[in-house]
């Protein structure tokens, strides 16, 4: 068993969801303990800290990216398979965005499937779509097998490219791939600094790198972000290490896009961050401002300073189209790459085209 889902305290099944193949697939892997009961009446402040629930997802499975009206959003579809994740980095947003400490995951998968043909049945519109937004992709599959369920349901669209964002290192669901043009395995990178201090529950950065080479070799191509970068004391060097260990594995080809997002967040995040997590050394080295969503970001000639000189390093390698930002403005876009999305002909369009491969 991964050394992560150790720190699993138990594993509670709502009785609603205790026949569906999520339920089964848990109880199969698991050792942890396995408590049943109705848990549909639960507030988020009843939900434990330190446990999974597998439960009935009543809302919309298939949803936006909640980006902000405000700054340059990639257009992300996002496919709703839970909330929470168990590789509690530092400075995980979804820490502050949920109410509650715990990992939930849908059991009715069938719903979601339902829902999904629906969604999925205009052939000729196309669709770009992932599950790691309100989770890690693939955190959980060793227990779940979500990816697998979904990429076998998926396998049926023709229209639909599935991106699977993690940080850890789980190839388990390769197998079932009928087109691996249809899935895009991806990773989010950082500063091996970063990464060793403020994701210690997560795959090193070389092994994630060296999963996105085994996914080359069997036909697919990833995806990579850099994301949270953050603003610490050598980030420069930092920085320019992971970039050059990109590349002792991976080419241009091999990456269908690759995202850069400065760190941000509410500020209850920055004040969730202080209180559980006082021994950090480098989320607070930079100058944060608010912007006008509300969200805290690294003060704007800081941004550009550090995007540039990322920005220059993988050119260097050869990325340029390649790239993008999340969540940022046209000025900061003329600023690093002297364009705007505009000139993409709109950002979430040029992501569907690299995505299905028209670049
Ligand atoms: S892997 Fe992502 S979702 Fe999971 S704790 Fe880290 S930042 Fe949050």
């Amino acid at each position: 068993m991964k050394s992560y889902l150790k720190n699993i305290k138990g594993i509670y099944i709502d009785n609603s969801v205790k026949n569906s193949v999520i339920a089964k697939s848990v109880i199969k892997n698991s050792n942890h303990k396995i408590f049943f009961g109705d848990f549909s009446s639960f507030q988020d402040s009843d939900f434990k800290k330190g446990f999974i629930y597998v439960l009935r997802y009543k809302g919309r499975f298939f949803r936006r990216c909640p980006g902000t009206k405000f700054y340059n959003c990639c257009g992300y579809k996002i496919i709703h398979i839970g909330e929470g994740c168990p590789l509690n980095c530092s400075y995980c947003i979804l820490k502050a965005y949920f109410s509650h400490q715990s990992v939930k995951v849908w059991g009715n998968i069938d719903d979601l499937f339902r829902e999904l043909e629906q969604v999925f049945a205009d052939k000729n519109k196309r669709f770009r779509v992932g599950t790691g937004e309100f989770t890690d992709s693939l955190a959980l599959e060793p227990l779940t097998n979500y990816s697998r369920y979904l990429i076998t349901f998926l396998n049926n669209f023709e229209n639909v490219v599935l991106e699977l964002k993690s940080k850890i290192v789980d190839l388990s669901w390769t197998d079932v791939v009928k087109d691996p043009r249809k899935i895009l395995p991806a990773w989010s990178l950082n500063a091996i600094d970063i990464s060793k201090k403020e994701e210690i529950l997560t795959s090193k950065i070389e092994d994630r790198l060296k999963a996105a080479k085994r996914c080359v070799d069997m036909g697919f191509r990833v995806c990579l972000h850099f994301d949270p970068i953050i603003y610490y004391p050598g980030w420069e060097r930092g920085y320019s290490q992971v970039i050059d260990l990109i590349f002792d594995y991976l080419r241009p080809e091999h990456i269908a896009y690759m995202s850069l997002g400065s760190f941000r967040g509410m500020p209850n995040l920055f004040e969730f961050i202080e209180k559980n997590w006082p021994e950090t050394e480098y989320i607070f080295s930079g100058e944060y401002i608010q912007g006008i969503d509300g969200k805290m970001r690294l003060f704007r000639p800081l941004r550009v300073k550090q995007f540039k000189f990322i920005i220059d390093r993988l050119k260097r390698y050869g990325l340029s189209n390649e790239l993008y930002f999340c969540m940022e403005s046209d000025e900061v876009w003329k600023a690093c790459f002297g364009y705007t999305p505009k000139e993409l002909g709109g950002l979430a369009n040029h992501l569907i085209r690299r995505s299905f491969g028209c670049m």
